[in-house]
Formats: structure tokens, C-alpha cells, sequence
């Protein structure tokens, strides 16, 4: 997987380091997290990492289009490794709790703005927010 990680950075003319390859793997195994838990993530692994570098390396990886940032209104900054393939975000209104959901048409961006103002539309975000199953028992 670290050989994948690897790729990843050369396709988009990053240099390999251990930070990037460690946040890399953290968002793999652990997607849709705050930058908090990727410091915590990343430095179970690598102590000596700063936090300074992680922030550092999240932006790298962000403007590379290695990582998609997103921020459900109202919730702290997400990261995930999903990338470029203009799938959505469920997210629980109760707990903060977000999932994955592929876009219902395909192709991005999904939905034909009913007036473009001209613009050249490439992506549209879409956020379902609902309850999620943990938080709907008992109630
Ligand atoms: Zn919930
Ligand atoms: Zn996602
Ligand atoms: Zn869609």
C-alpha cells in the first residue's frame, strides 16, 4: 500500500516523504476525519512529526488534488483520499457522523444548474443531512 501512497505523489510531482506517505495512509484507513485526528492518527506512527507539518502537508496534498477537503456547514474541516470522483457526503445532524454516497447521475458535476450565469460549472456539492442509524435507535 505504502508503494500506492507513493505513486500517488510522484503522478502529481510531490517529492516522497515519510509525513506525506503517513497522512496518505491515515485518510485511507481512516477517511472523513478533522485535522485534530489526523495529528493524532499520524503521530501514533511518527511522533517526531509536528503538528505544523501535518497542517503543512494536508494543504500540499489538498492543492495536488491528492486530498478533498470538505466542510459540511456548521462542522470542522474533513479530509478524505476520495478523490476526483464527485461522490457526496451524508452527514448525521445528531452526532456529526459522515458517509460516503455515490453521485446519483455519474458523471460530475451532477446536477444542471437551472441558470449557469454563464459560468462553466464543473462540480456541484451536494450534502443529504438526515439521522443516522446509531443516533435513530431509541428515539
Ligand atoms: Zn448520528
Ligand atoms: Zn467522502
Ligand atoms: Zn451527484
Amino acid at each position: 500500500m505504502t508503494s500506492d501512497f507513493e505513486a500517488q505523489l510522484r503522478a502529481v510531482s510531490l517529492r516522497v516523504t515519510r509525513p506525506r506517505l503517513a497522512v496518505l495512509a491515515a485518510l485511507h484507513d481512516h477517511p472523513h476525519v478533522d485535522t485534530d485526528t489526523v495529528i493524532a492518527l499520524v503521530r501514533t506512527g511518527h511522533p517526531m512529526v509536528s503538528h505544523q507539518a501535518v497542517y503543512d502537508v494536508l494543504r500540499a496534498l489538498t492543492d495536488a488534488g491528492l486530498v478533498r477537503r470538505i466542510q459540511p456547514a456548521g462542522a470542522t474541516a474533513r479530509y478524505e483520499s476520495r478523490v476526483a470522483d464527485n461522490h457526496h457526503h451524508i452527514v448525521c445532524r445528531s452526532c456529526g457522523a459522515i458517509a460516503d454516497v455515490d453521485c446519483a447521475v455519474g458523471g460530475s458535476p451532477c446536477l444542471t444548474a437551472s441558470d449557469d450565469h454563464g459560468f462553466t460549472v464543473d462540480e456541484a456539492e451536494v450534502v443529504y443531512w438526515g439521522t443516522c442509524p446509531d443516533c435513530s435507535e431509541g428515539s
